[in-house]
């Protein structure tokens, strides 16, 4: 069945003229035809959250909360029919899929419980009659873009912080997965947004959409989860309007295995992180370094993890590992492989283009090990987005922390020691937002996420994940 997607603005359900195609990454048969939005309705869609500001804005935490808590609700109830529809259309294992659909569901629920606690504070004044109150109030219109490889919790990470501080949103949400941003936003609308408060744009050409959120005096706010090259265009062009920006973009993760480390724990660790969602996640290990004393056993325990995960159509029960988004992306895998391959890295495991039988129409890439990577290569500066872990042997001669750093982005990092000091002095002195210490999910609905450098700016989730959303207003009174 195919599914017929249309956009929502100010509370209706819109058709456009032109309709784009979704597709299963597993076996390419289309699944979706979406409603292909243009500049005029994204317009519209800004417009409608910009009168709708004026009512939500002056609604009381209390009844914000009330309807995040609704939404949450929602959204585990209907968590297996998310996570089927999630695994059509992008790809993930069923069951990793459900994850996400709980982890969509926590922003709901943390966001509804900070929505109350946005607390403001009175400041002493130096003058007898003067009194200083400071209060936080909600930006204004946001404009959201989000990705494809997270499609619901990337949303809720952005619209439950968003709603709960008083704001309005236009989501755009990733070409590849608008089924899913539909799904969450029937249930948002069900637990009693009002019209207006949110819209929902879906196009195949992401790039006149982002213009308009960009340049549209009323959106006050934009925020984007994607490729650092495309989070630098938009922050370059909402800079014109002075607006207001939250990136998190891609990143390059050091997995820091240090020789006091258990090699078999930290192979686990890696093999878990590094193919979470098919190495598609911002925050997967992408330059594996391990210490040389224990080389051969982590080698060996994450070779052999990794030839036991199967890969398939992620509906199907044991899957491990989905599809990849598309043909761009093999390309880009292929070509990191075989330059490594070509300037002396061994390949374990992988390494190639899964073809025929049940892989013949979809995007499949083999779980790859490669070894005796170094900084001459590709997937050492690059980030992969797939599959493949390269290893990299560092000793005791090695300025570890200097090669974990060495690189523009600054998202996540893991670091594996038994060593109390090590792993301090590792976590203050590595250049990234979010590090692990002997554990691979270094993240909650309840910890600001974010990266250093051009892995991003602002944090999401947390205390801090609200306050992005809102201004500070300082009232100074004579008395
Ligand atoms: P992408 O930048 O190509 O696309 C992300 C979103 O931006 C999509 O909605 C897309 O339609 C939109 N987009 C693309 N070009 C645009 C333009 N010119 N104007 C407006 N919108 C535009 O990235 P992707 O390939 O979909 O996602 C993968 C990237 O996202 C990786 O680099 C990954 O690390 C990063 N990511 C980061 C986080 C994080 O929290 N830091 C989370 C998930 C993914």
């Amino acid at each position: 069945m195919v599914i017929d997607g249309p956009m929502f603005i100010d509370g209706e359900w819109v058709k456009a003229e032109q309709t784009f195609e979704v597709i299963n990454p597993a076996t390419g048969v289309v699944i979706g035809s979406v409603a292909d939005g243009n500049q005029t309705h994204a317009t519209q869609a800004v417009e409608a959250a910009h009168k709708a500001f004026a009512s939500w804005s002056r609604t009381t935490a209390h009844s914000r909360s009330a309807i995040l808590y609704r939404a949450w609700q929602l959204m585990l109830d209907n968590k297996s029919e998310l996570a089927a529809l999630m695994t059509r259309e992008q790809g993930k294992p069923l069951k990793a899929a459900a994850n996400e659909v709980q982890y969509a569901a926590d922003f709901l629920l943390w966001f509804a419980e900070e929505a109350k606690r946005t607390y403001g504070e009175t400041i002493p004044s130096a003058r007898p009659d003067q009194r200083f109150i400071v209060q936080h109030q909600p930006v204004g219109v946001v404009a959201a873009i989000t990705p494809w490889n997270y499609p619901i919790s990337m949303l809720t990470r952005k619209l439950a912080p968003a709603l709960a501080a008083g704001c309005t949103v236009v989501v755009k949400p990733a070409e590849s997965t608008p089924l899913c941003a539909i799904e969450v936003f029937k249930l948002l609308q069900e637990a009693g947004v009002p019209a207006g408060v949110i819209n929902l744009i879906t196009a195949s050409d992401p790039a006149p959409i982002g213009k308009v959120f960009c340049e549209h005096p009323a959106v006050r706010k934009l925020t984007f989860t994607g490729s650092t090259a495309v989070g630098k265009k938009l922050s370059q062009d909402a800079a014109v309007g002075l607006k207001r920006v939250s990136m998190e973009l891609g990143g390059h993760a050091p997995f820091i295995v240090y020789k006091d480390a258990d090699p078999v724990h930290a192979a686990k660790g890696a093999s878990l992180v590094k193919f979470l969602n098919t190495g598609q996640a911002c925050i997967c290990p992408n330059r594996i370094f391990v210490h040389k004393n224990i080389l051969t056993e982590f080698v060996e325990t994450l070779t052999s993890r990794i030839k036991k995960m199967r890969v398939g159509n992620g509906a199907e029960e044991g899957v491990a590992i989905g599809p990849l988004v598309d043909e761009k992306a093999i390309v880009k895998i292929e070509n990191q492989v075989n330059d490594a391959q070509d300037k002396g890295a061994d390949i374990l495991c992988g390494g190639e283009r899964l073809t025929g039988d049940t892989f013949a129409d979809g995007f499949f890439f083999s779980p790859t090990v490669l070894t005796g990577v170094d900084d001459s290569m590709l997937i050492y500066r690059e980030e992969t987005f797939g599959p493949v872990a390269p290893v990299i042997p560092f000793d005791d001669n090695d300025d570890i922390i200097a090669m974990a750093n060495d690189t523009h982005y600054g998202l996540a990092a893991y670091v594996y020691t038994k060593d109390l000091s090590t792993a301090l002095r590792s976590v203050e002195q590595l250049n990234f937002g979010i590090i692990g210490v002997n554990d691979i999910n270094p993240t909650s609905a309840a910890a600001p996420f974010g990266g250093m450098n051009e892995s991003g700016l602002g944090r999401e989730g947390a205390r801090e994940g609200l306050l992005e959303y809102m201004e500070t207003k300082l009232a100074g009174f004579s008395i």
